[in-house]
């Protein structure tokens, strides 16, 4: 295929506007799969087969970013290749971002028609723009009850306006659509009353062909591509996907790598183009076109792959640094190997080399002793999908609580700091300040949301470290009702003290089920994470306290069997339902001395020492010390 008839577009969407939905109406209508394909590939009602991961799919947000390619013919009778570059749905994955747009030539910027754009959308659209990128809008969901699209186009405008867009780029196109039923459209008032089967999503495909330029890549020039994503297979390694920026790529073809300073002499084993969802072989790609690479090694983001002789390479691309790491350990808990396939420290070890190969914003660290690790990644999220993904393996492990990475220029400390937004009814307004004040969270923007009924939304700059157990605390006090999003700003002064979790926790003295005679004795100290019935072992933390102090509790002792019958309430043990801890609202609520257990049937908290004889040594042991 011509170059001209290849469109390179990425999709940018804050989490939940509705990327998938539409990338998978796209593939759909393009008629390039049947129901049957959608359902075998997703496992479901024709769908979602952009979020093939079972944690995308359940968390429903994209985590790696990946190609797709569809052909449209347009109504000039020519067929395009269109490369939709899928860009990930949370600012813990935004170093990718900035790599992935390298790959494109314009972007569909696709907000939701009740929310407008968000933070993340901001921080993704300005790298899109400092790219030469120009955005073409669909604002989505314009069938919900709530939605308020010409409002949502003029914040777009605004937002622009904020970003210093040049007028072209202000002169945006917008298509408004809906998604989930399949259609968009320029002009909505065209659209009421009409047929279903008149309704479909042609207008994106026209948007794309006519507003997203041709690639200026040059075919006659020597060769040079540019790596921006890895893969990686089993059996062939490391796999290189980017685009090539000029010339001509063959398959078996020798080329020379710049990795790193170094450069390589190797050759092209495999060549793939992207074709629906999957990659199809082929003999060559020429310059603007996005493929896939195998066989080469090393092999790294940011390489240029080049001609022998005289390649060059291109300005090597950053990846961001982490801000966030934790300590992940072996699981040495009494439940050890219980429900686990993988438990060796050499087997965790060989798990995080390998998500070394393609998560290039993840570090690893030997840790204190052997059986730990220092795993150093964007955010918590960025971790906690780590985690949740080797636990689903079959994995055992331990980890730490989450600390950030301060960095340290001329004697200063530097903390990193993020925006935070949060979008609530008014009534809770003082409820956010409150929270986000005690935590060292500086205002910069509030207004209402217009058009929105009475919601308020803000805008915050917050140390990275007082993020860490806010969600919890934001939704108890505003009773599930705001909103947050949070994404990396810079590194800045470190600005003072945070408070940590102020309640005491119970800890098990002893190990077996927990009973509801033991909960209903316990029932004013405090509420619990655990229910009648569940295994708990000696150290596990079992509950919070009201208190600031631990209290160590025994939560299955068992009512004394006696031959008398006793009046009164017998059956009747009060029990609060227990808290349900997630994966990330656990990491965000243990502290120092605190652990939590991650094991495929079960996410438990423990306490570092799990005997409390060692632990009154230890706090003995740290108030001697000098401060
Ligand atoms: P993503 O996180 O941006 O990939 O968003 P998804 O495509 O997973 O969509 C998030 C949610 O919004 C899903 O529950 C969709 O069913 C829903 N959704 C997507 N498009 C539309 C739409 O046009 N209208 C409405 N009402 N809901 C939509």
């Amino acid at each position: 295929m011509s170059q001209r008839h290849i469109r390179n577009v990425a999709i940018i969407a804050h989490v939940d506007h509705g990327k998938t939905t539409l990338v998978d109406q796209l593939l759909y209508q393009s008629g390039m799969f049947r129901n049957e394909d959608l359902d075998k590939l997703a496992g479901g009602q024709h769908g979602l087969i952009m979020d093939s991961d079972d944690l995308e799919r359940e968390r429903g947000i994209t985590i790696l970013s990946k190609n797709c390619a569809i052909n449209f013919n347009a109504d000039d009778g020519d067929e395009y290749k269109i490369n939709i570059i899928d860009t990930p749905g949370h600012a813990d994955f935004g170093g990718e971002v900035e790599r992935v747009l390298m790959m494109a030539d314009g972007v569909l910027l696709l907000v939701d028609a009740f929310e407008g754009p968000m933070p993340q959308t901001r921080f993704v659209l300005d790298k899109a723009l400092q790219a030469g990128l120009k955005p073409i809008v669909v604002v989505n969901k314009v069938d919900r009850s709530d939605a308020r699209p010409d409002y949502v186009v003029d914040e777009v405008f605004d937002l622009l306006v904020e970003l210093n867009a040049d007028d072209e780029t202000l002169d945006f196109p917008v298509l408004f659509a809906s998604a989930r039923d399949g259609w968009a459209t320029t002009d909505l008032s065209t659209t009421k009353g009409a047929s279903p089967q008149a309704k479909n999503l042609k207008c994106v495909f026209d948007a794309i062909v006519g507003h997203v330029p041709a690639s200026s890549c040059d075919p006659n020039k020597p060769l040079q591509f540019l790596t921006t994503t890895l893969d990686y297979s089993e059996y062939t390694g490391r796999i290189a996907i980017g685009r090539v920026i000029s010339g001509r790529l063959t398959e078996g073809q020798a080329v020379q790598v710049f990795h790193h300073g170094e450069t390589s002499n190797q050759k092209v084993l495999q060549l793939f183009e992207f074709e629906g969802l999957d990659r199809r072989r082929v003999d060559n790609i020429t310059a603007g076109d996005v493929c896939a690479i195998i066989g080469m090694d090393p092999i790294d983001i940011g390489d240029t792959i080049a001609c022998p002789d005289d390649g060059e390479t291109l300005p090597r691309i950053s990846v961001d640094d982490p801000t966030l790491h934790m300590t992940f350990r072996v699981n040495d808990g009494p439940f050890s190997g219980k429900s686990g396939k993988y438990v060796t420290s050499r087997q965790v070890k060989q798990r995080l080399d390998r998500e070394l190969q393609s998560n290039v914003a993840l570090r690893v660290e030997p840790g204190e002793t052997p059986e730990e690790f220092k795993v150093s990644g964007r955010g918590l999220m960025h971790l906690g999908i780590l985690l949740e993904n080797m636990r689903r393996e079959g994995y055992e492990l331990t980890v730490g609580k989450p600390k950030v990475i301060l960095r340290e220029i001329d004697g200063k400390k530097y903390e990193p700091i993020e925006t935070l937004a949060v979008d609530c009814p008014s009534e809770c307004q003082s409820a956010v300040m409150g929270l986000t004040g005690d935590r060292r969270a500086e205002l910069i923007t509030m207004d209402s949301k217009i058009g929105a009924g009475d919601y308020v939304h803000m805008e915050f700059s917050i140390p990275a470290r007082g993020l860490i157990g806010l969600r919890g605390r934001m939704l108890t006090a505003t009773q599930g009702r705001a909103v947050m999003h949070h994404t990396f700003r810079e590194y800045a002064t470190m600005r003072g003290q945070i408070p940590q979790r102020s309640a005491g926790v119970m800890v098990a003295t002893e190990a077996g089920p927990v009973t509801a005679y033991a909960l209903d004795a316990l029932y004013d100290r405090g509420f619990f994470f655990s229910k009648p019935g569940d295994q708990v072992y000696e150290g596990q933390i079992v509950g919070e306290h009201c208190k600031d102090n631990d209290l160590p509790v025994n939560v299955v002792k068992g009512k004394q069997l006696t031959n008398v019958r006793a009046a009164g309430k017998d059956d009747s043990a009060r029990i609060r339902p227990a808290r349900e801890m997630s994966l990330e609202v656990s990491l965000e609520y243990i502290q120092d001395d605190e652990l939590v257990e991650i094991v495929p049937d079960a996410i438990r908290m423990r306490k570092r020492l799990l005997k409390e004889a060692d632990r009154r040594r230890e706090s003995r042991r740290l108030s001697s010390l000098p401060a």
